[in-house]
């Protein structure tokens, strides 16, 4: 069986024909779905969707919706994240793509971000739930605002990770784990391919961040939590396990860390 631990059922493309989507993941064995919140309506969406065994929800701000948090949304924050079927606070992070100075996604700047992002690690360490990090290129700025925080935090998830090796060796010194996506499927992505192969099994989570992403040999399409298990594939090649094995373990270690 499989855990996809980062979509976002709610998303238009999915949300259309989630009925069918669901189905499919099932078929697919993949009987596990954490669908991930961008915003604090996503998160109250998403929980509609949300039932004791299959479908999870996160609460959090996307740093892409940075300029969406003010006074009130700490304290609605932390009230969602009080329903049970919320496992984790995010998707938060920081993302230089919408960081103000680029004007073609004009956003919040990287210290709105960044405090956006505190105030979300804040109600998590208040809460004990984990922490889904969404990282673009700001792997110093999290590192060193993670390490502040990283006594108070019951853990997380560095999603989609993307970045390099010594990275890799410094997120998990701090005691995340790492999620791949079909990312590590493609032929041009021999380091990511390397982050695999050296990250210790008990730390992976796999995942689709559908619709985005869709492994080989689904890449350019749209993507659906039905594909997970050619990330558990790729991730058993490189670790010499089946495809089966890396389904169970990667299960065992979300549903660990989001406490399901
Ligand atoms: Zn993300
Ligand atoms: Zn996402």
């Amino acid at each position: 069986m499989f855990f996809d631990s980062h979509c976002h059922l709610t998303d238009a493309r999915l949300f259309a024909d989630l009925e069918n989507v669901l189905n499919r993941a099932e078929s697919a064995q993949v009987t596990q779905i954490l669908s991930i919140a961008v915003d604090l309506d996503d998160a109250q969406r998403i929980l509609a969707l949300c039932d004791e065994r299959r479908v999870f929800a996160s609460a959090g701000v996307h740093p892409a919706s940075a300029l969406e948090w003010n006074d009130a949304s700490s304290a609605q924050l932390e009230m969602l994240a009080q329903n049970p079927h919320v496992v984790a606070i995010g998707e938060c992070g920081l993302d230089t793509i919408y960081d103000d100075s680029h004007l073609e996604f004009p956003g919040a700047t990287r210290a709105r971000q960044a405090e956006v992002l505190e105030a979300q690690l804040e109600i998590a360490a208040r809460l004990q739930l984990p922490v889904v990090i969404h990282n673009r290129e700001a792997d110093e700025d999290l590192l060193s605002i993670l390490q502040n925080w990283r006594e108070k935090l019951s853990g997380g998830v560095f999603h989609c990770f993307s970045s390099s090796p010594a990275i890799a060796r410094r997120v998990l010194d701090l005691g995340f784990h790492l999620g791949f996506t079909g990312i590590v499927t493609f032929k041009n992505a021999r380091e990511l391919q390397e982050v695999a192969g050296m990250c210790p099994l008990e730390r992976i989570l796999i995942e689709t961040d559908a619709p985005y992403l869709a492994p080989t040999p689904h890449r350019g399409q749209m993507n659906e939590p039905s594909f997970v298990p050619f990330v558990a594939a790729k991730i058993g090649e490189l670790k010499g396990r089946s495809r089966e094995e890396i389904g169970q373990i990667t299960t065992n270690n979300a549903r660990k860390l989001f406490g399901i």
